[in-house]
């Protein structure tokens, strides 16, 4: 081929200063679309093969590899896929910058950089020029009588093109790296940026620090393997040992001499090609969902339990939520949601996409029909979006629901961890919490889980319609045995996410009332007595009261009390309480609630 000079198309001139400033925030990204356009050869060349369009090689080894070099500061993506002749060059990367490249600039040229695409996603091959000065593409297509085409370009808007000597099938792209960025090829960084966006990858990624000898190891001559590659052959000496025999000093073999082999060490694959949730649930057993939330989430504690998300119908998605374990107050608790397209990383935490709730849970999400090259605002307001968090949410409440139903014991056993994140669940998500009604429990003073239905009956001689409530067994004692010795139930709210969860039950129940049991000593404690026997006590006490804490509006009602056992205590309506606590929680403290 001769050798051509050419532009780039497309609003070139525009391109780089728009990548640059777009990605400012995750250079890194670079490797997983270099990595991943390096899958995606791979994969479409496997298909090929499948019907019938290419011979593979007999050895043929699917695979991808990024070789480092901080010496050189260079990086080469290596894939042995189907690779590009120089009309293809020309057409998909001289032509067309990156897919989509148009509209990118589109959208994305005025905006500011508050708006930007989920994981700045699918900007391709020239991502690369974000971190190199220089970018070279050596390509082989697997079509017969191709040549190897050599492409470069300095990151202006000229390219060259020429033969390249490349004589395998695939292409390999060199990165040469910018001032800037040459943590990039730091072994150390590089691996954490592999792991992070190429993790579950489909193809197997291998890492090779070329500035380093191969390692080494020596093995037995007969526990080599065909793929090992032999550095050298050596016999390793007999083991002996003097001994003392008869008087007589004698050597003998305690091990046999051995034929030995040095191989190169084989890099392992960095990635999981089949992560776990691309597998059917039938397929998984407990131990792999446990494996692979301490390997994904570093969490080592066990997850409670977990849901397996397959869907192909009406869209794709594929995933795994688990439930941890909590230690903490809910408002410390915080979850990771991986999402990812096509075994690709996008991003963690991405609330457009997944209800703000579940972000409290750990999991990983696989959706490749989501549309990532529109902003967040965009995904935000997108229908299809919608359905899919829709149908996360429900896939979450049946999964509840269910255990209620038919796995109750399990389902009390973990409801102090979960019900945090239920009960939040709720608040957030009106659909939520239609779904979770009648599968909110309560623990009552005997520690029986009851439904909101069943406190209500079973409180329904007394009170009808109230629910009494304890927030601290210690310090509502003395009320508890009043109730325990009138045979009145109460519930056990000692959560923080509880007063705002029973205000919402409220407003929804016409009628139900949340009491709790400091401000529930109604008349059916009291002893009945001649009013005027105590309303002098009553007015000496408004008067001590209002003194000491310079209050003039003050009251105090005085009332005698069944229960013996208690001298005195005082009583606060549930109404005044809930406003204190309000101003406490808005640091109006101190402030008076009459
Ligand atoms: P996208 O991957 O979204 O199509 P890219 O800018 O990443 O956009 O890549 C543009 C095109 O260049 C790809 O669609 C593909 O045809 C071609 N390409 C890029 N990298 C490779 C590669 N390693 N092997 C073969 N073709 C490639
Ligand atoms: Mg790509």
């Amino acid at each position: 081929m001769a050798k051509e000079h050419g532009s780039l198309s497309i609003n070139s001139q525009n391109i780089f200063p728009i990548i640059k400033k777009w990605m400012y925030s995750d250079h890194d990204i670079f490797y997983r679309e270099l990595i991943s356009n390096a899958c995606d050869a791979i994969t479409k060349l496997k298909k090929l093969s499948l019907i019938g369009e290419y011979e593979e090689p007999d050895d043929i080894e699917y695979k991808v590899k990024v070789e480092i070099s901080s010496k050189d500061k260079t990086i080469k993506i290596i894939d042995n896929g189907l690779g590009m002749t120089s009309e293809e060059v020309n057409e998909y990367i001289n032509q067309i910058a990156f897919s989509g490249a148009e509209a990118f600039l589109e959208q994305y040229k005025d905006k500011t950089n508050d708006d930007q695409i989920i994981g700045h996603f699918g900007l391709g091959f020239y991502s690369a020029f974000m971190v190199a000065n220089k970018v070279t593409i050596d390509t082989l297509s697997y079509k017969k009588d191709a040549t190897a085409v050599h492409w470069e370009c300095d990151g202006g808007t000229d390219y060259d093109m020429s033969d390249s000597d490349k004589t395998s099938v695939g292409t390999e792209i060199t990165l040469y790296l910018n001032d800037d960025s040459y943590e990039f090829c730091n072994e150390y960084k590089a691996r954490e940026v592999l792991e992070k966006y190429c993790s579950f990858m489909p193809v197997e990624i291998f890492m090779e620090n070329v500035d380093e000898e191969p390692k080494t190891v020596d093995i037995p001559e007969e526990e080599l393997q065909e793929k090992d590659v032999v550095v050298k052959r050596f016999t390793k000496d007999a083991v002996t040992e003097e001994v003392e025999e008869d008087g007589e000093k004698k050597t003998v073999e305690k091990e046999p001499a051995k034929k030995m082999v040095t191989i190169n060490k084989r890099p392992e694959a960095l990635n999981d090609i089949h992560p776990l949730w691309t597998k059917h649930p039938n397929e998984c057993k407990k131990e792999d969902y446990i494996e692979f939330y301490h390997r994904v989430f570093k969490d080592y504690k066990e997850p409670l339990f977990w849901i397996h998300l397959n869907m192909d119908y009406p869209f794709n998605l594929k995933g795994i939520l688990y439930f941890p374990k909590i230690n903490m107050e809910y408002e410390s608790a915080e979850g990771t949601i991986k999402l990812y397209n096509n075994q690709v990383f996008v991003a963690d935490n991405i609330k457009e996409v997944i209800p703000e709730f579940l972000l409290l849970l750990k999991g990983v999400i696989d959706c490749p029909d989501l549309p990532l090259n529109v902003s967040r605002s965009a995904l935000q307001n997108d229908g299809f979006v919608k359905k899919i968090s829709d149908y996360i949410t429900k896939k979450v409440a049946d999964k509840l629901s269910g255990m209620c139903k038919t796995d109750r014991e399990n389902y009390e056993k973990y409801w102090d961890d979960i019900n945090p994140f239920i009960k939040y669940g709720c608040l957030k998500d009106e659909k939520f919490a239609e779904k979770m009604n009648d599968y909110i429990i309560f623990k009552n003073l005997d520690n029986k889980y009851l439904t909101l239905k069943e406190a209500l009956e079973e409180n329904k001689e007394n009170h009808e319609n109230t629910i009494f409530y304890v927030t601290d067994m210690q310090e509502q004692s003395q009320y508890i045995n009043m109730f325990k010795a009138d045979n009145i139930d109460a519930l056990i709210l000692d959560n923080r996410i509880d007063q705002p969860f029973i205000q919402s039950l409220e407003g929804k129940n016409e009628g139900l009332k949340f009491s709790r049991v400091d401000a529930a000593i109604d008349d059916s404690f009291k002893e009945e007595v001649n009013e005027d026997e105590l309303k002098d006590i009553s007015e000496k006490l408004t008067d001590t009261f209002k003194k000491a804490l310079n209050n003039d509006k003050l009251n105090v009602n005085v009332t005698k009390l069944k229960d013996d056992n208690i001298s005195s205590m005082i009583t606060l309506s549930e109404q005044d309480r809930r406003m204190q606590d309000m101003m406490k929680m808005y640091g109006m403290a101190g402030m008076d609630p009459s």
